[in-house]
């Protein structure tokens, strides 16, 4: 056990407005392992207070150069704690730690230092414009930023948010989904170590009704950085209205990967299974579904299944593991459900499918899990599982592959496994998509941007094009006639 987590509000660590807490599951073992402060709208209200008061005092008035310092600083320490946060990273969402430790908590470390180089690189411009007048640009901070994360990348997507919004010179607070906390709380436990100024970032832990949507309709808020599922970004962008706060959303998906006959088909399988498996395909960009050709449909299906069946579930501390827990017991009900429906509505199962034991009778694990001959109609092709399901669907030509892929509600992803390079940039040219994966799936780079189209929500992360979304223009008109 963890212990007690308090909210940090203007450098300080203090407990919920009236005491109100909640726990921290592992889902790998089912047990509580933290009590963490849940907050109430009051201290949202404080939090917004003490990040106003940052940006009025020092925080404000900081050359832009000493923010990416001290954003250089936070860098510096995580990497020295790396370990500790990668452990907690698995012990609250569940996954691999091989995931945590080598991919995730280094990606975040180092979005951290490529926003702290950006801090003084972004500046206005000067206009030429009539005989006599001199316009200038500033790029000036939007305020308070507030981001709100999900419980699927938990460290990462807050980085994503966090820091370039710091490297702009905003206030920010921060709040990490009510699974998974444990992360956002260390990242401001190493901010006040380090000696950030008070204020700068704030970490409002709770639920999303309460804290979340209190951040929201907050009148001292200036913009809402949001990941999450589509119907909670519906929700924010209807009561951020109100205020006319500036909002990113980056929402769910249901991404095509799509197989080509004159694909590389060992790697397009092992393409496949990364595509859905990787973070146990609670992945807003997973490839969760899978289309192929008609002409090797059976063939690949048996090769995939063949690999599925082979990946079993793990303790998510084992360096060996590649596959860890669903993140809580209501997701696991969740995508069990999908399943049923999938079986229900005719798709043949070729692999998984049930929940799974690693021999401690504990711990909300699930078989990694393949639906064949699903047709473009079927509930699993269309929603979003959020989970270890993969749905395969065959198409008949290009034109199929493409009218398949964008019929959807979602445009995060999409993958494109061909030999032939003329039809891989035209696929991609076609794809309703953010991000086109060509002959591999799930990478990311800090320098890259990602985000959605159509209902997958709008804004970037990661990338110089993120850096719009945390600031605003402000033209300045100097008269120059004497
Ligand atoms: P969620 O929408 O339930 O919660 C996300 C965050 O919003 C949490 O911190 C939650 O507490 C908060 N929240 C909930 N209701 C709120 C409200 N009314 N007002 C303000 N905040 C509120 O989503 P989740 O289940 O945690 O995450 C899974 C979803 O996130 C999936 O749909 C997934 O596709 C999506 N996702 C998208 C991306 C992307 O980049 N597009 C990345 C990761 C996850």
């Amino acid at each position: 056990m963890l212990g007690r987590k308090q909210l940090l509000i203007g450098g300080e660590w203090r407990d919920a407005d009236g005491g109100k807490t909640q726990p921290v599951v592992n889902p790998a073992t089912e047990e509580t392992i933290a009590e963490v402060a849940s907050a109430s709208s009051a201290d949202v209200d404080a939090a917004v207070a003490a990040a106003r008061a940052a940006l009025d005092g020092a925080w404000g008035k900081m050359p832009a150069r000493e923010r990416g310092r001290w954003m250089h600083k936070i860098a510096a320490r995580m990497l020295e704690r790396i370990d500790e946060i990668s452990k907690l990273e698995t012990m609250h969402n569940g996954k691999p730690i091989t995931e945590s430790r080598h991919v995730e908590v280094p990606m975040a470390i180092e979005c951290l230092q490529y926003y702290a180089g950006w801090a003084d690189k972004i500046h206005g411009e000067t206009i030429p414009v009539k005989a006599n007048g001199f316009v200038y640009t500033l790029r000036e901070p939007l305020g308070v930023v507030a981001a709100i994360v999900p419980w699927n990348f938990p460290l990462l997507i807050a980085m994503w948010k966090v820091a370039p919004a710091l490297a702009m010179g905003n206030a920010v607070i921060l709040k990490p989904a009510s699974q998974t906390p444990l992360t956002a709380l260390m990242l401001g436990e190493i901010a006040v170590e380090v000696g950030l100024p008070a204020g700068v970032l704030n970490i409002i832990t709770g639920s999303g009704g309460t804290a979340g949507q209190a951040l929201v309709e907050h009148a001292g808020v200036n913009k809402i950085a949001f990941t999450g599922d589509t119907s909670t970004g519906k929700g924010i962008m209807r009561t951020a209205a109100e205020t006319l706060k500036h909002i990113t959303l980056e929402l769910g998906g249901k991404s095509p990967n799509i197989v080509f006959p004159d694909a590389d088909l060992d790697a397009a399988v092992r393409g496949a299974s990364v595509g859905i498996f990787y973070g146990k395909g609670e992945v807003c960009a997973a490839g969760s579904r899978l289309l192929v050709d008609k002409s090797i449909k059976d063939a690949f299906i048996a090769k995939l299944a063949e690999r599925t069946k082979k990946m079993v579930a793990g303790d998510p501390l084992d360096p060996k593991t590649r596959l860890g827990a669903i993140s809580s017991k209501s997701q696991l009900e969740r995508v069990l459900h999908y399943v049923e429906i999938g079986k229900k509505e005719g798709a043949s199962l070729v692999a998984g499918g049930s929940r799974a034991d690693i021999g401690t009778g504990k711990g909300y694990f699930m078989q990694p899990t393949v639906f064949g001959d699903v047709t473009p109609d079927m509930t699993i092709a269309r929603e979003e599982i959020f989970g270890p399901v993969l749905a395969a669907i065959d198409f008949a030509d290009v034109d199929e592959a493409i009218a398949r892929a964008n019929d959807s509600i979602y445009g995060l992803a999409a993958g494109v496994w061909t030999r032939d390079i003329k039809k891989a940039h035209y696929v991609a040219s076609k794809l309703q998509a953010g991000t086109v994966w060509v002959n591999t799936y799930n990478l990311y780079d800090t320098s890259a941007p990602f985000g959605g189209y159509k209902q997958s929500g709008f804004g970037r992360e990661m990338s110089r094009y993120a850096l719009d979304y945390y600031t605003q223009v402000k033209t300045v008109w100097v008269d120059l006639t004497q």
